[in-house]
């Protein structure tokens, strides 16, 4: 910030410095201002002047020779959530992120200010990205925050604002392809000043990556939304579509027709795929003599290799996009069901508690770990 733009006015006695909140200072051994421009008038300069123990000339040197230093906003690295290393660190990344674990939402300041005997103390706004280091600090490492130079230039305590409150969400996230679940540990996202419907299973996050307080990654996100809608509601059009091509049918076309939908590349394996079918079409749950009883069908694929177990449910799972899939080898107990994280307190969901009310796919289950 307030950078000189070249070598040419480095001795200066005093510059012009921008501060986060868009007002300037003109400083020497101490700062004077703020001021909303540079056009200041010849009383004011004197009085810098004064106030700094420097010429005139030179405090009109210092506002000459101002450049303002935009920074270009830093370019967002895409990355998968299992890519975060250290060598991100500080780097501004976009990720999609299948959401394992979520805590109660946290209420943190969104202003600190500087307890500064001026009683003017600057304000600092931790949702600004030029303070990220501060908002770092602020989650954790608050001895860090410690104290700070006033634009007054006197050094005062940061202490809290109480006016307004920013959402704060520990997210833990997973990458999105599904077909590695299980092989990789789940990273936390800090949510700050943004909050996710309930119920959403992915999500997009942009933030940067920096350490928690014990020196593991994770990413401070300001930004964060739901990757697609978080349930199917079949619209006016499905439901005629449906009569249209079902309806009419007798049972041996419709075998035949489920043959030629799902999965089409796999031939002779009709019957699975009406398993499939009536497994999708199965409902949670339904009342019989009274009583509400399970409706779902749970259906297991039993055969050699090659005959297509994986192929029609990894079908059924990218290009009907339902459910969750995972690999019965490569999870354990706990990835089907759940486990607390112990750093911080969250139940991470697992794969049976992710597709609540939808479904699962687990491949290779007889070889399910433990
Ligand atoms: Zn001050």
């Amino acid at each position: 910030m307030g950078d000189m733009a070249s070598g040419e006015y480095k001795d200066l006695e005093c510059c012009i410095e921008e501060r986060p909140d868009g007002f300037y200072v003109v400083r020497g051994d101490k700062a004077i201002g703020p001021y909303d421009t540079l056009l200041l008038p010849e009383t004011e300069r004197r009085k810098i002047a004064e106030e700094l123990s420097v010429t005139e000339e030179e405090v009109k040197k210092a506002l000459l020779s101002y450049v303002p230093s935009k920074e270009p906003e830093p370019d967002v690295i895409d990355i998968r959530l299992d890519e975060v290393r250290a060598e991100l660190h500080g780097k501004k990344v976009r990720v999609k992120a299948r959401i394992v674990g979520m805590s109660d939402p946290m209420a943190i300041p969104r202003f600190l200010k500087i307890n500064c005997e001026c009683g003017y103390g600057d304000v600092i706004d931790l949702l600004d990205e030029r303070e990220l280091i501060t908002l770092r600090h602020y989650l954790f490492d608050r001895k860090k925050l410690g104290r700070r130079l006033c634009s007054c230039g006197r050094i005062g305590r940061l202490v809290e604002q109480e006016n307004e409150m920013l959402d704060c969400t520990i997210i833990h996230g997973l990458d999105i392809a599904y077909e590695r679940f299980g092989e990789t540990r789940p990273l936390r996202i800090y949510l700050v000043g943004a909050r996710l419907p309930r119920g959403v299973r992915e999500a997009e996050f942009i933030g940067h990556v920096i350490r928690d307080r014990n020196n593991k990654l994770i990413i401070l996100a300001r930004e964060g939304r739901p990757l697609h809608e978080v349930r199917y509601e079949p619209t006016d059009e499905d439901k005629s579509l449906f009569k249209r091509y079902f309806q009419e049918l007798k049972p041996e076309e419709l075998l035949h027709v489920i043959d030629r939908s799902i999965c089409p590349e796999i031939v002779g394996r009709p019957e699975a795929k009406l398993a499939a079918a009536l497994t999708l079409h199965s409902p949670l749950a339904f009342y019989f003599e009274g009583k509400l009883i399970r409706g779902y069908i749970t259906c297991l694929f039993l055969g050699d290799t090659t005959t297509g177990k994986t192929t029609i449910i990894l079908w059924i799972f990218r290009n009907l996009g339902l459910g969750f899939f995972g690999r019965g080898d490569l999870t354990s107990e706990v990835g089907l069901t759940g486990a607390i994280d112990p750093e911080s307190n969250i139940i991470i969901w697992g794969l049976l508690v992710l597709a609540d009310g939808q479904i699962t796919f687990i491949d290779r289950c007889v070889s399910t770990v433990s």
